[in-house]
């Protein structure tokens, strides 16, 4: 075994967390090693999460809108073909661009990108199992644990990535199923069940609450993006629980009641999609080795400035506490390279957006109605729909609606919701606001450019401590 110099920063983990924590800490001069063992930088965002799935989301989309939705527009199309091998191609092209383009970027600031998995050998101390055989090791002042999280598997289900997949299948099918169950209505599962669907699947959403969207979605807009894509030809079955899944030969039954109990029901697949949630990745990290603990759900202990009990020895991203966003990793990692460096670091956790990329999109930052009402915090509400956007109508795009939620008092904005075309690209103005300790009158005031779709973002800030103009 060979061993390079001692490192200012060893990384385990070449992820959102891992890479940015790397560039960072190379801008800050320090010395960085960063180990990954995936063979490609970027890790699961890059490789089979945020990136592939848009891009799928994104094509699946424009299909499915040049089949339904041209007619009315005035676009008289011929014969549409789905080539699905050229879909999954445009989409490998995005990723390999994306990732060589951070192995690039490690490069230009001087990190040592080490191609292996690494493990702890003792508190300063990686041992790395190269990719291409053999074993080196590397030391370094201060560790950072970023090894990201895997699917949380489903009890009697095995995933074989063909019939029973999880997100990595659902990015891969060679083959558009005739019948798709999706176990979990949460982000994964509807941004899924929208590719499928619009390829030509029957899907069934299976959500065991009463409520799809997963964790932090505001009830009433998970209420209305349901309908929204009940429309778009996707089932639901919320308030039910899977009990079993067999698998025989080419298909799959899967074993569901409702939650509160009652008459069980089979449904027939041709693939399962399992998307009940991801859990950390700690496995053969060998964290025993220094008594590192994780608690009950498999997240590395910290403390605010994302030390474990060892203090040289850190953790960020979805290993770790806390919403498991790319975005959310990314701030993390410049936090956590800037305690390092300089002693104080930033990430507001009250003010991370959450997007789905369903269309339309959904999107929100700060509290939801139920939150709030939870904390008996009190609140003022103003809405608007894009069916009163002049844009939205000019684009007949009219579905959504943009919530607002805002102190009675002080007319501080507490939460923005929304469902609508590019709501993933509106929520940003609200993440300023909400940063900036905004009062949706601040918004009201604010000159928005006209015709655009942010202007129903203005209007629900003037709903919310007066009244629209347009509605
Ligand atoms: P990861 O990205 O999981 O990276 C960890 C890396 O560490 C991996 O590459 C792994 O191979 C490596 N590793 C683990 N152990 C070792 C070891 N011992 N030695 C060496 N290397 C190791 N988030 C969003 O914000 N927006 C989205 O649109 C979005 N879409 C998603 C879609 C899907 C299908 C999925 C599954 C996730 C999506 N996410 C999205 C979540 C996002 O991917 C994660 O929050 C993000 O990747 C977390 O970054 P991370 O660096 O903490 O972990
Ligand atoms: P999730 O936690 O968002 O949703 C899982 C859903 O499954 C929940 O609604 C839960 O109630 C349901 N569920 C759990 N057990 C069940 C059971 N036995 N039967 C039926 N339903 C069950 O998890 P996910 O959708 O798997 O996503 C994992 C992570 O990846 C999330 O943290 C998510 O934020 C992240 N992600 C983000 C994006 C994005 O930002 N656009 C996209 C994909 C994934």
């Amino acid at each position: 075994a060979t061993q390079s110099e001692e490192k200012d920063l060893v990384i385990i983990g070449g992820g959102v967390a891992g890479y940015v924590a790397a560039i960072k800490a190379g801008q800050e001069g320090m010395k960085v090693a960063c180990i990954e063992k995936r063979g490609t930088l970027g890790g699961t965002c890059l490789n089979v999460g945020c990136i592939p799935s848009k891009s799928l989301l994104n094509n699946s989309h424009l299909y499915h809108q040049i089949l339904h939705d041209t007619k009315h527009r005035g676009i008289e199309v011929g014969d549409v073909k789905l080539n699905l091998q050229q879909l999954m191609k445009a989409k490998d092209t995005s990723v390999n661009g994306l990732t060589k383009g951070v192995e690039f970027l490690l490069k230009k600031n001087g990190v040592e990108y080490i191609k292996g998995t690494g493990s702890f050998q003792d508190e300063h101390t990686i041992k790395v199992e190269l990719n291409d055989g053999g074993e080196t090791s590397v030391t370094g002042k201060n560790i950072l644990i970023a090894t990201g999280s895997e699917v949380t598997p489903f009890p009697g289900l095995t995933i074989d990535e063909k019939t029973v997949i999880s997100s990595t299948g659902a990015i891969a099918l060679e083959k558009v199923p005739e019948k798709l169950v999706v176990i979990g209505g949460g982000i994964i599962g509807l941004e899924m069940a929208s590719v499928w669907s619009r390829l030509g699947s029957k899907v069934t959403v299976v959500e065991y609450l009463d409520q799809i969207g997963g964790p932090g979605m505001d009830t009433e807009v998970a209420k209305g993006i349901q309908k929204i894509l009940k429309k778009q030809g996707i089932n639901f079955k919320t308030g039910t629980k899977v009990l079993s899944g067999e698998k025989t030969g080419e298909e799959v039954k899967v074993q569901v009641e409702a939650a509160k109990g009652g008459k069980e029901e089979t449904l027939d697949a041709d693939v399962v999609l399992v998307a009940i949630g991801r859990r950390p990745y700690t496995g053969g990290l060998g964290l025993e080795n220094i008594g590192l603990e994780v608690d009950e759900r498999g997240r590395v202990i910290i403390d605010s400035e994302y030390r474990t009990k060892i203090p040289h020895i850190r953790c960020v991203g979805d290993a770790t506490f806390g919403p498991m966003l790319a975005h959310k990793a990314e701030e993390e990692a410049v936090a956590v390279v800037e305690y390092i460096k300089k002693g104080y670091g930033h990430v507001n956790y009250g003010c991370i957006p959450s997007v789905m990329y369903t269309f339309p999109e959904v999107a929100w930052v700060g509290q939801s109605e139920q939150d709030l009402k939870k904390a008996d915090i009190p609140y003022r509400v103003g809405t608007f729909p894009f069916s009163a956007n002049s844009r939205a109508k000019t684009n007949l795009d009219t579905e959504g609606f943009v919530k607002i939620l805002a102190d009675p008092e002080t007319d501080r904005l507490l939460g923005i919701h929304i469902i609508g075309p590019n709501a993933g690209e509106m929520i940003a103005e609200g993440t300023l606001a909400l940063e900036y300790g905004a009062s949706s009158e601040d918004i009201a005031r604010t000159c928005h450019a006209h015709p655009t779709l942010s202007e129903a973002f203005k209007e629900a800030a003037m709903a919310t401590h007066a009244k629209a103009i347009h509605f």
